[in-house]
């Protein structure tokens, strides 16, 4: 079903230089809340609200919805749409600059959760900000483009693995839920689309100092077509080359050939 964008966005000029691709279609928007798995009793943030349409089903399902939205072009619009719900709340502002954790103090709620059609120019700075925030969020449920769905889910060994795989993956269970095409988006963008969600592990691998494991990683793949001896000089290589060695590996090796298993054996030999 297609959604009414209506009379009020008649005149409204989307920005590019913000993301702004709505969604048109009802079925993706109830599909994305349906991963999300929302109770009554649960807090969603939002990243972009938009003129609404994800934000009407989020308030639906959740107990209270807090939403970020840059463009203040948008509030009137926005006031309309959600008009008849009293669990939004609106914050006019730009989401990288906000501290999450003062802004949900005041909400009560079982769980945490983030579910948004991300404005794609600044996906990786926001899944890392809500990563670095350290929220203890439930699930996150993102629509992203399509190639960095891939590489958010990449697997050790394939082309997409890169740091941000590895670092994603502690942290979460990544799955590609889906895929949107171009065609359900006013304006219709170049890209298509994939909803990908992030449900917090329980069980995590012991990492003695996580940032020496984030900087490790971030080493390894600094220089692509290089190998572990070039791209971790300043590191003790006998040392490194000792822990490869239980997997069969060597310094000769790539980072994208190197599993979260062995990086977290790497990091923690290195920095006890
Ligand atoms: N949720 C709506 C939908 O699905 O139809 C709109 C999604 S649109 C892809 C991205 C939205 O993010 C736009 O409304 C844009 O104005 C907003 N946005 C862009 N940069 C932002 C930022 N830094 N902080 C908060 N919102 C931002």
């Amino acid at each position: 079903m297609i959604i009414d964008i209506g009379d009020i966005m008649e005149n409204f000029i989307f920005k590019k230089s913000l993301g702004q691709n709505f969604l048109t279609d009802t079925n993706i928007v109830k599909k994305i809340v349906e991963v999300a798995g929302l109770t009554n009793e649960d807090l969603v943030i939002e990243i972009g609200p938009g003129s609404g349409a994800l934000t009407i089903e989020l308030a639906k399902q959740a107990k209270f919805v807090l939403s970020y939205e840059i463009d203040e072009r948008l509030e009137s619009i926005l006031d309309e749409n959600l008009k008849e719900f009293s669990n939004v709340e609106i914050i006019y502002s730009d989401f990288l600059n906000r501290i999450v954790k003062e802004d949900i103090k005041k909400y009560s709620f079982k769980r945490l959760f983030v579910v948004a059609n991300l404005p794609y120019y600044i996906t990786t700075p926001i899944i890392e900000k809500i990563i670095e925030e350290d929220l203890s969020i439930e699930k996150i449920v993102v629509m992203v483009q399509k190639e960095v769905g891939d590489r958010f889910s990449a697997k050790t060994g394939t082309k997409d693995y890169n740091s941000l795989s590895i670092f994603l993956q502690y942290h979460y269970e990544v799955k590609k839920e889906f895929i949107v095409s171009r065609n359900c988006f006013i304006p219709k963008p170049n890209v298509d689309s994939v909803i990908v969600s992030f449900t917090k592990r329980k069980y995590k691998e012991e990492i003695h100092h996580i940032e020496n494991f984030e900087q490790l990683i971030r080493d390894s793949f600094r220089y692509k077509r290089k190998n572990l001896r070039n791209n971790l000089k300043s590191y003790p290589l006998a040392l490194i080359n000792e822990v490869l060695s239980k997997y069969g590996l060597d310094l000769t090796t790539r980072a994208e050939q190197i599993s979260l298993e062995i990086f977290i054996d790497l990091a923690n030999t290195l920095f006890p």
